[in-house]
């Protein structure tokens, strides 16, 4: 072995011992509320598939047609001829859906978030970052060169404190919206006040929250009933749509900007035009078919009672996403292992993506999951965890 891949095998080897390697699985059926794995049925609470959409039949006939209307791949960067009438359609619907003046697409939700940091904020900015935020908002946040302050989780006393110290040309607050490892929102009111009050940009990313949120499935600022000409909104359509790439939306001349200036716009192949005409067709189920909001919401609460009545101690939270704080890394391994034994795939989260000694199951529920199967989890999680 050479030199460089024994100080690699030394690194890996170190994971190991912490538990803290990964180890991929191959599902072996589509994604949806049940998987298969080596051909065995689990009953997945793994997935960001919060409506149910990944493999759903109009989805999968709107990703036919759209071949067959427009080719696989787009070509081409936007900028130079990859801006098909697909990507053109997503961005005008995307921009009524959000409530927000103009939309453009992105390849995905990192290369939005690190598109827009690194386009909006130089060495003459501050950004002023949650420290529970997304590894995408970090790495956004570091390759546009300007300050980064972490403030911290949802504080906004002390965010206040450190933005009215801040003395540079450009200030943005970039936050998840719901964040993705807690299933808490940001508080968003709040973030928006001080953003006025002190002129600065606010980067929302609600991946965890379009398709969730609002008396509509809108997102956070439904939820919230917020709009602004300061306010950068980032979601995935990788999660509670169903299938791939991103979109940013906001002022007329934020998306104007960040098409002259967003990198990871430019600089790449836009997006296969079949995931713009598949997020269309997303939206206008959420739209069509009410039930899919109603679902998931009743799945959400029959987990939260479940769990108050077995004892489990979860985070307080209205989103799909529901973590057990179980601390230690390998403790929490077991419980996830134990699951998966009795039939429920229920991820194990743990260091860097999460705190060290706050590894945690993460349940996220789904639209598609049964009364039935919530509960089934939560006796298996009751005889597992209740003391
Ligand atoms: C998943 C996620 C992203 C990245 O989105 P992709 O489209 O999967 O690249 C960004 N932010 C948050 C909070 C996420 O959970």
């Amino acid at each position: 072995m050479s030199r460089l891949a024994g100080r690699l095998a030394e690194g890996l080897a170190d994971l190991q011992s912490r538990d803290l390697k990964r180890a991929r699985r191959v599902i072996d059926s589509p994604q949806g509320a049940w998987v298969s794995e080596g051909g065995r049925a689990l009953a997945n609470f793994s997935s960001n598939d919060y409506l149910g959409l990944a493999n759903h039949a109009r989805l999968r006939a709107a990703a036919h047609r759209a071949i067959d209307e427009h080719g696989v791949g787009a070509g081409a960067s936007p900028l130079v001829s990859g801006n098909l009438a697909a990507h053109d359609a997503a961005e005008r619907r995307f921009a009524q859906f959000s409530g927000l003046p103009r939309a453009l697409l992105f390849g995905s939700g990192y290369a939005a978030n690190l598109g827009i940091l690194a386009a909006l904020a130089g060495r003459d900015a501050h950004i002023f970052s949650d420290e529970l935020n997304h590894a995408c908002l970090i790495d956004g946040a570091r390759l546009s060169r300007a300050q980064v302050t972490r403030f911290p989780h949802g504080d906004l006393d002390a965010l206040a404190a450190l933005m009215r110290e801040s003395r540079a040309q450009v200030r943005v607050v970039a936050s998840d919206a719901v964040f993705s490892m807690d299933g808490d929102i940001a508080p968003v009111p709040g973030l928006l006040a001080l953003c006025e009050a002190h002129d600065a940009w606010l980067v929302l990313d609600d991946a965890h929250g379009m398709g969730v949120l609002g008396a509509t499935g809108r997102g956070t600022l439904e939820h919230f009933g917020l709009g602004s000409p300061r306010i950068i909104y980032m979601a995935t359509l990788g999660k509670a749509l169903g299938g791939y790439g991103a979109f940013v939306a906001g002022a007329p001349e934020l998306i104007e900007w960040l098409v002259q200036r967003a990198r990871t716009y430019i600089y790449s192949t836009a997006l296969p035009p079949m995931c713009a005409m598949v997020a269309i067709a997303a939206l206008d189920l959420l739209d069509a078919d009410r039930e899919l909001l109603a679902s998931l919401r009743s799945r959400i609460a029959e987990f939260t009672a479940a769990c108050a009545e077995g004892g489990i101690a979860t985070l307080p939270s209205a989103t799909a996403i529901h973590p057990i704080v179980i601390g230690d890394a390998h403790a929490t391994l077991e419980a996830a292992a134990w699951l998966h034994q009795r039939g429920f795939l229920v991820p194990a989260i743990r260091p860097p993506t999460v705190a060290e000694g706050t590894s945690r199951l993460r349940v996220s529920l789904s639209a598609a999951h049964t009364r039935v199967e919530v509960q089934a989890l939560v006796a298996a999680l009751v005889e597992r965890l209740a003391a």
